[in-house]
């Protein structure tokens, strides 16, 4: 018989469904069309079955399974089953935010001299690079090659001089890797040509019952920080950093997150919609990868260990989920996930003493977070 010459890369396109060894596999589909585009949901399986749904659109991370004590595995994020779901939507489900996450005061900050006006979103405040931020962008999607047994993405975007109001063009690339041990690796990389501020994040939502449990708040939480960044009433930082001990900030030794969540109901903390909204000060600079978070599920076994290179994380546990709208099928009501995003602090620009976000033209701006699944017997 005629052997037809075929490369690998062509009879990957072929089966629409490849990976970088016999181990793990990549599949890609078609996820519908937004504002005319064809976008894709593209499927990372590691040989245990474990698996990433990660789409051009918005870099979301759609889906992540992984599996409990007994081995079964279900997915613990929470998401869309469709591309419409996530257009200029409030919750970010799973997507990559930029320039900016988390708050910028009245959208305005001031770099060598001149005074920059940002799109506003969330009341008088600039939020998650603004309305049509990075969550809201096609980005160009391919594979990349991996270590065996693992799964890479790389998704890359430019972001025009002006966009949202920010300086300088900003080409942005992050890698997904899936690894073979279910660790989502999520590597930021960014030039700009002119001085500019970013704070890039993933804003993936997480529930370790995987659908079975309506709440998080039975979850047991450890965060690493003993101090948090105060803000006021529209959610802007203050510039205090008060002390977690004795209050119920305080996660340095694993605590229900629901066990204090009752005390942030009133007065001013009232703003966080009755729930954690904080970033908590993981260090005074980035630096090396650090455990910031680890959670656990007493009754799925599922844990998630949570490091990155950055000196913040934003524990926010889905307060203004209200239950009006259903996400892969499950309604979303208050306090149905949290999100663990690894940042710099909110509101930078306008606080020199917090670690700068500023990046100057010949600088890379790099981060690295892994979202380590594991289970305790
Ligand atoms: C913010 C919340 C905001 C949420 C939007 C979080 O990162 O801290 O205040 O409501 O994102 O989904």
């Amino acid at each position: 018989m005629k052997k037809i010459p075929i490369s690998f890369a062509a009879f990957c396109l072929l089966l629409s469904s490849c990976g970088n060894s016999e181990t793990a596999s990549l599949k890609k589909e078609a996820w519908g069309n937004v504002n005319g585009q064809e976008v894709h949901l593209y499927t990372l399986t590691n040989a245990s079955g474990a698996y990433v749904k990660i789409s051009n659109f918005g870099g979301v991370v759609q889906a992540i399974g992984v599996p409990d004590s007994k081995g079964e595995i279900a997915d613990v994020a929470l998401g869309f089953d469709t591309p419409q779901g996530y257009i200029n939507y409030g919750p970010y489900f799973g997507t990559l935010i930029g320039r900016y996450g988390n708050r910028i005061a009245k959208g305005k900050f001031t770099l060598n001299g001149n005074e920059y006006t940002l799109a506003t979103n969330n009341g008088v405040n600039h939020l998650h690079g603004g309305p049509t931020g990075f969550h809201d962008r096609i980005w160009k999607i391919e594979q990349i090659p991996a270590e065996k047994g693992n799964t890479a993405l790389k998704l890359t975007y430019t972001s025009a001089d002006g966009e949202e109001g920010y300086p300088g063009t900003l080409k942005v690339a992050v890698v997904y890797t899936w690894t073979k041990d279910n660790q989502l690796k999520i590597e930021y990389e960014a030039e700009t040509d002119k001085p500019t501020v970013l704070n890039l994040t993933n804003h993936s939502y997480f529930n370790l019952s995987g659908g079975k449990d309506k709440t998080i708040l039975g979850e047991i939480m450890t965060i690493h920080a003993s101090r948090y960044t105060a803000v006021d009433e529209t959610l802007i930082p203050t510039g205090e950093l008060p002390e977690v001990a004795g209050t119920m900030m305080d996660f340095t030794s694993p605590k229900a997150i629901g066990r204090d969540i009752g005390e942030l109901g009133g007065g001013l903390d009232g703003v966080h919609g009755g729930g954690y909204d904080h970033n908590f000060v993981l260090r005074d600079k980035p630096g090396e990868l650090i455990t910031a978070a680890f959670v656990y599920n007493p009754v799925s076994g599922r844990t998630l260990e949570t490091l990155t290179t950055e000196p913040g994380i934003q524990f926010y546990t889905g307060n203004f989920l209200d239950g009006s709208f259903e996400g892969k099928g499950v309604v979303i009501g208050k306090h149905v996930g949290y999100c663990l995003e690894t940042q710099h602090f909110p509101d930078s620009p306008n606080h020199p003493s917090f670690p700068s976000t500023t990046l100057l033209p010949g600088q890379k701006f790099q981060s690295t977070t892994i979202y380590k699944f594991g289970v305790r017997k």
